[in-house]
């Protein structure tokens, strides 16, 4: 299947598929294939899938699709990446796969700032947050509150084999206990990718996920 009759079964957002052509990419890559459909019929998933697998537009594209716009609620999806390097990377896939959608994504880099704007009481008004999970934690952390994940529709958690694996003190269990919580709206929709099998992410995953897909490449 190529992304134009992808983007025809699904009735894609035409300037998402605009930017995907731009961008370059003409067949979706094995990961894609499987985890654009199951996500856009509303199952989580749990993807087994390396970098460089194209697994970033994997997850990008079925939130992009299901965003659509702009609408000022603050952050509606969350991409939690394990590194500070990782997370550039897939700010700059989201930059340029939301181009003219209107949407707009915030890699959480200068944590001081942001919580100076928070107090200045300026809404951040993106749509997309992409963060490593320190950060994240470090901003809930605070009280009174600078960062309201109320409004979040989706949580991604890129690589999370990564981030059991440096896991020796337990502390990105803790860590991802914090964010699940405050994004614990029954309606957020999770996507767990792992670069490796990993026996901790499934039941991890198995625990907390319903409606569970697996895919793996
Ligand atoms: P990722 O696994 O997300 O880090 O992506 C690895 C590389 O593959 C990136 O440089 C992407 O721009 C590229 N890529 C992603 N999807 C496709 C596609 N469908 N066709 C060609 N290249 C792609």
């Amino acid at each position: 299947e190529t992304f134009e009759e992808l983007a025809t079964r699904f009735q894609l957002n035409a300037r998402l598929v605009e930017n995907i052509t731009k961008i370059g990419y003409q067949q979706p890559t094995p990961i894609q294939m499987q985890a654009i459909p199951l996500v856009l019929q509303g199952r989580n998933i749990l993807a087994s899938a390396p970098t460089g697998s194209g697994k970033t537009a994997a997850f990008l594209i079925p939130i992009i699709q299901s965003l659509k716009c702009f609408n000022n609620f603050g952050y509606r999806a969350v991409v939690v990446s394990p590194t500070r390097e990782l997370a550039k990377q897939t700010f700059f896939e989201t930059d340029r796969l939301t181009l003219g959608t209107g949407l707009r994504t915030h890699l959480l880099e200068d944590v001081p700032k942001f919580v100076k704007r928070a107090k200045k009481n300026r809404s951040s008004r993106f749509d997309i947050l992409v963060t490593t999970p320190n950060r994240l934690v470090f901003l809930l952390s605070k009280k009174p509150a600078v960062v309201s994940l109320e409004s979040v529709e989706w949580l991604v958690i890129d690589e999370s084999d990564k981030l059991f694996e440096a896991d020796k003190e337990g502390g990105f269990r803790d860590q991802l206990a914090v964010i699940y919580k405050a994004c614990s709206s029954p309606k957020v929709r999770r996507l767990l990718f792992s670069a490796t099998f990993a026996i901790e992410v499934e039941e991890w995953c198995k625990q907390h996920l319903d409606n569970l897909a697996e895919v793996s490449i």
